[in-house]
């Protein structure tokens, strides 16, 4: 089992390489933790020398390198995550409303298991409400792939090339900021029939915001989605650097949104070191059932790899499904 932690990169990753998870819970060492073993394809290339920090997305991101690329945090992490006591024993009587203040903030991981199967998830999983619209993985013989769009666009033209001339619609979550630089790229993918959705204007920590300033993000994307595309924003949230809270999950739930996670993700912020190869195998080694695929369209060889990806994916028995075939 191999934990890949928040791979959701970031210009600005609050936490540095060395600064713990972001669980209050204490790591109570726990016996049966899995072991970890990075995959092979995590060994990530040394220097991300050729992102642009300024706005990319695709630096990396120190907190969730430490976690994906170092094992010592990263068991440690897992650990505390993967072991924990039963959900239910800490389930508090009236979960609801105690769930929906929690602000203690939470990354996004999973725990890799065999080729096949389904990874397994944080235990706060189980701990979501009805009124905590989530999703990280779908079921049956479908992929959704969700491009990650905070920092570098990459070569958009050959993306949308490949999407179109292999026929496959698939999913983005773009950062305001590139939406607005970017509307003809916006426009061309909800034609060509991808969905768009959100993932906030600044692509920032949403844990380190107040409320206001949450809704706000959120708001005036769905708004410059509107001025940009004519359409309503799709339903579908995705939290910046997967750092969220239970509280945060409410909130952006009570806005109509759903959060989505994912099941697959990538060192994909930091240059591959067997170049196209890399992202190909990371997402062959791990297909599995409703598979949330997160990539970075600012590495450049996910685009490069894609259209092996996805008529490998097809190969395996797999189509490519957008969000709202998740229901
Ligand atoms: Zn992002």
């Amino acid at each position: 089992m191999a934990l890949i932690a928040c791979t959701e990169t970031t210009p600005s990753a609050p936490p540095q390489a060395s600064a713990p998870p972001p669980q209050s819970a204490p790591p109570a060492p726990v016996a049966s933790a899995p072991a970890i073993q990075p995959s092979p394809s995590i060994a990530p290339a040394p220097a991300p020398a050729e992102k642009p920090p300024a706005t990319a997305e695709a630096n990396p991101p120190a907190e969730s390198a430490a976690a994906v690329t170092t094992p010592a945090p990263a068991s440690a992490v897992s650990a505390v995550y993967g072991e924990k006591k039963p959900a239910a024993a800490d389930k508090p009587a009236k979960q609801a409303a105690s769930v929906q203040g929690d602000r203690t903030a939470l990354s996004w991981y999973y725990m890799k298991k065999k080729k096949g199967e389904v990874p397994n998830f944080p235990p706060e999983t189980k701990k979501y409400t009805e009124d905590q619209k989530a999703l990280w993985v779908g079921k049956g013989k479908k992929v959704y792939i969700t491009f990650d769009t905070g920092g570098p666009m990459g070569d958009t033209d050959l993306l949308l090339k490949t999407l179109k001339d292999n026929d496959a619609k698939v999913n983005f979550f773009i950062a305001g900021y590139n939406m607005k630089k970017y509307p003809d790229f916006i426009r061309q993918l909800v034609d060509d029939g991808h969905l768009v959705a959100n993932h906030t204007m600044t692509h920032t920590d949403m844990n380190l915001q107040t409320d206001d300033q949450v809704k706000q993000e959120i708001n005036d994307f769905a708004k410059l989605f509107k001025e940009t595309t004519g359409k309503d924003v799709p339903p579908y949230f995705r939290f910046p650097y997967g750092r969220y809270n239970m509280h945060l999950l409410s909130l952006v739930s009570d806005m109509g949104y759903t959060s989505v996670f994912w099941s697959t993700a990538m060192v994909d912020w930091l240059p591959r070191k067997n170049g196209p190869e890399d992202p190909l195998n990371d997402i062959l080694n791990n297909l599995h059932d409703g598979n949330i695929i997160l990539m970075h369209q600012g590495s450049p060889e996910n685009i490069e790899a894609l259209d092996r990806i996805i008529k490998e994916v097809r190969k395996a028995g797999y189509e490519f499904g957008l969000l709202d075939d998740i229901s």
